[in-house]
């Protein structure tokens, strides 16, 4: 025993050195990685056909492997994607839950950590406005959460409809309509495809991305009444941070008798910021949700959150009965996840929420917002930028003029901001949802983006000149 706990004691002095050295370097450290995956996957082989060594240097290895090929994704002047970093509480929390190692499918096997997570996704409810007596999953992310959420919307449609799709399975059953927006996330296409849907109908969608409810309407009209139907609203537009009108779509919705599921994989937040809370108004009206915690709330990857009104559909899509298991009357974790073994995921989201408290939860998404403001005015008064979206919540879209110079202007590694296409244009894109992203990480991002548009135009005149008779 006294060797094992030695190796464990050199494994985890080991990697609570990098880990230091690499969060303590974030504040100055370019963003992005310098190696590429091929640099780092020929070095790692290499070493796998090297005799074994101990498990302190294995974490050494891993350190100097990896290292020039990390994206300082927790760094505050990171803008890519919709990413979000670490809080210091959440990575303790994360830590232990890989040492403790329960595996968290049944309560009465791994009661400590179930009732940690059964009390942080009680109080995910309150904090995020949506019925108490849900049912909370914790996935692997917004994609499996809402894949979750999506098989009970089929549960549930499909047995109003007479049809039991658990035992019958679709083929030979009624066909369900599903209706999202024009601009929805892909990952609610991803959950339609792994739930056997196929390709949904879009309904078109406003300048800033959010569904047209006069549309939404001619679409629920377009079909007899009770025919089995889904509705795919969103909360946050990767693009544009906009709302989907969710309480006035959910309402018409259910006139029709569908299903109204919400993917807010960062935008659900809005409702836990008394600032930003109109944005989502109406949105415990709907009857499921899927959300991020590794996103807005910051716990280390990977953590999803799947919410369902009524737990029955639930329970009905996902859960399991056999001999072997540990069953009870009351759900366990795995009766409403896709998961059957898992890690703890949701023990890092209580040590967040008990680190930030209701007011600090609260403050954290309204400072993601002001930041994000401050971002999309400073970028605004760059020459030629045109800011392209309503900043009313943590995204920014900005362009710099033509698609070629949009295109062109990219932040020199201080920063970290992805390029994509928006509402037809070539656009620079900000999201911001690091915690802590300050004052000094706007200012010195904004410095980025300045000298990147300045050599831009640098270049172009010189083309120009080479070029001219
Ligand atoms: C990120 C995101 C998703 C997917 O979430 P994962 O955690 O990557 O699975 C879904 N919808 C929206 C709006 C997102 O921003």
């Amino acid at each position: 025993m006294g060797a094992e706990a030695d190796a464990y004691d050199e494994a985890l002095r080991a990697a609570a050195s990098h880990a230091r050295a690499w969060l303590h370097q974030l504040p100055d450290r370019r963003v992005p990685p310098k190696a590429t995956a091929d640099d780092v996957r020929a070095r790692a082989l290499d070493l796998l056909t090297e005799p074994p060594v101990d498990a302190a240097q294995v974490v050494d290895e891993l350190a100097a492997l990896a290292g020039p090929g990390l994206m300082a994704i927790n760094s505050g002047r990171f803008f890519g994607w919709v990413m979000g970093g670490v809080l210091p509480a959440a990575l303790g929390a994360d830590w232990l839950v890989s040492s403790w190692d329960q595996n968290t499918g049944m309560r009465a096997a791994t009661p400590g950590v179930a009732g940690i997570e059964e009390a942080a996704g009680e109080w995910l409810l309150h904090l995020l406005g949506l019925p108490a007596g849900s049912a909370v999953g914790f996935s692997t992310g917004a994609t499996t959460a809402n894949t979750s959420c999506l098989a009970a919307g089929r549960n549930a449609v499909l047995a109003g409809a007479g049809w039991d799709v658990e035992e019958n399975g679709l083929a030979e059953g009624p066909r369900i309509r599903v209706l999202v927006g024009e601009d929805s996330h892909a990952s609610v296409h991803l959950a339609l495809r792994y739930l056997g849907l196929g390709r949904p109908e879009r309904v078109a969608v406003d300048d800033q991305g959010r569904l047209r409810t006069d549309a939404l309407a001619l679409a629920l009209e377009d079909a007899p009444p009770g025919a089995p139907t889904l509705v795919c609203l969103q909360a946050g537009n990767l693009h544009s941070g906009a709302f989907d009108p969710l309480g006035e779509a959910a309402d018409l919705a259910h006139r029709h008798g569908a299903w109204v599921h919400v993917d807010g994989a960062f935008g659900l937040w809005a409702a836990a910021a008394p600032r930003l809370r109109h944005l989502v108004a109406g949105l415990d009206r709907a009857d499921s949700w899927a959300t991020d915690a590794h996103k807005t709330l910051n716990v280390p990857y990977d953590c999803g959150v799947a919410v369902v009104h009524d737990p029955a559909p639930m329970r009905a899509a996902l859960g399991v009965r056999t001999s072997y298991l540990l069953s009870t009357d009351v759900a366990d974790p795995l009766d409403v996840t896709v998961e059957m073994s898992r890690r703890a995921r949701g023990v890092p989201v209580w040590a967040a929420l008990r680190s930030l408290g209701e007011d600090g939860v609260a403050a954290l998404v309204e400072r993601l917002v002001d930041n994000a403001r401050a971002l999309a005015d400073g970028l605004a008064s760059l020459d030629g930028a045109r800011v392209l979206n309503d900043v009313v919540y943590t995204q920014v879209c900005v362009s710099f003029g033509s698609d070629e110079r949009t295109a062109a202007v990219i932040a020199d590694g201080t920063a970290w901001m992805s390029g994509s296409r928006w509402a037809g244009r070539a656009v620079l894109r900000v999201s911001v949802s690091n915690w802590s992203t300050d004052r000094a990480d706007v200012e010195a991002s904004l410095d980025a983006v300045r000298r990147a548009v300045a050599a831009v135009d640098g270049r172009r005149r010189g083309t120009a000149a080479q070029t001219a008779p």
